[in-house]
């Protein structure tokens, strides 16, 4: 990207934040699973990721975020951490639009919404970043589940990075399988609540607002990880999260990972102090504190099976 086109990336990036619209654990939460992933990533793992990345179009302006004076081998982890957060740089960036409807938010209805055909593709397909699998607590009708979704591409990322295609295509379809494997391992990536007062969803929690800041369950739950987007913080952030136990770490079912967030949802992001509808709701500490620690248990579960799957997989 030129200057100037990173000049005004920071600007709308700083629109887009502020404005809270749907990021799914913020960079620094991504950058946390992507960070306990490189940790358990074979030498051959580390070096074919590094091959593959040095294609992404957006790898220089990566550098701009690692203090100087790293070392190579932690430049490395760096850049695959910012990799997982490059999904979510491509919707502040000039070069690229927003397709579909609904801000983006619901695919177009045409092949383009889930060819993958390597970085020529600029749109930000935002649609691809969640699967809203819909509940309800009052006995409203559910909607259907839209495709494609994040299942249906982290499906297709997986294939590809298996198989024999070109390493332009992986190095794309790896950048969107890092960051999307984080995503649905936040509850909210996964679910939609209707409802009498919103029979069409709530849209992952966007639509459940908060008295205090940030304005919405959604944007909370992207947040409660911590503050702090940089690398480094988010380097030293992995130091506290629990280990993943081995048994859930070996699930390498997307449709389980997808049904645990869901799960999780109903048991733990929709509960008291919220309410029924809209809100405004207040969050208190319990809730809060909760939250934090299911928010440490699905980062160290991400981060633990894409480590094994692209050790196991990728070619
Ligand atoms: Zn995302």
């Amino acid at each position: 990207m030129k200057k100037y086109a990173r000049f005004l990336s920071g600007a709308l990036t700083l629109v887009l934040v502020s404005s809270s619209t749907s990021y799914a654990w913020n960079g620094r939460g991504h950058m946390m699973v992507a960070a306990v992933a490189y940790k358990k990533l074979t030498q051959q793992t580390k070096n074919r990721v590094d091959a593959l990345l040095l294609l992404n179009p957006d790898r220089d302006n990566w550098f701009d975020l690692i203090p100087e004076g790293t070392s190579v081998a932690r430049q490395k982890m760096m850049i695959f951490m910012i990799a997982a957060t490059w999904a979510d740089r491509i919707k502040s960036d000039p070069d690229y639009h927003t397709d579909g409807t609904n801000n983006g938010n619901t695919p177009p209805n045409d092949p383009s919404a889930s060819q993958n055909i390597g970085y020529d593709d600029l749109a930000r397909h935002k649609y691809w970043h969640f699967i809203d699998l819909p509940f309800t607590q009052d006995n409203t009708p559910l909607v259907p589940i839209i495709t494609p979704n994040a299942q249906t591409q982290i499906n297709a990322f997986r294939a590809v990075l298996a198989s024999n295609s070109p390493d332009a295509l992986k190095s794309y379809d790896l950048s969107w399988f890092l960051h999307l494997i984080g995503d649905v391992h936040q509850p909210l990536h996964c679910t939609t609540r209707v409802g009498a007062t919103q029979p069409k969803g709530d849209d992952g929690g966007n639509g459940a607002k908060l008295t205090t800041s940030p304005g919405n369950l959604h944007s909370f739950w992207d947040g409660v990880i911590g503050k702090g987007n940089t690398p480094s913080t988010a380097l030293n952030a992995i130091s506290t999260l629990p280990n993943a136990p081995a048994s859930a770490a070996n699930d390498l079912d997307v449709g389980h990972w997808i049904n645990e967030s869901f799960e999780a949802a109903k048991q733990t992001v929709y509960k008291s102090p919220i309410g029924a509808g809209a809100g405004p709701f207040t969050l208190n500490q319990a809730y809060k504190t909760t939250a934090r620690k299911l928010a440490e248990k699905r980062i160290a579960l991400a981060g633990a099976r894409l480590a094994k799957i692209l050790n196991e997989e990728l070619r």
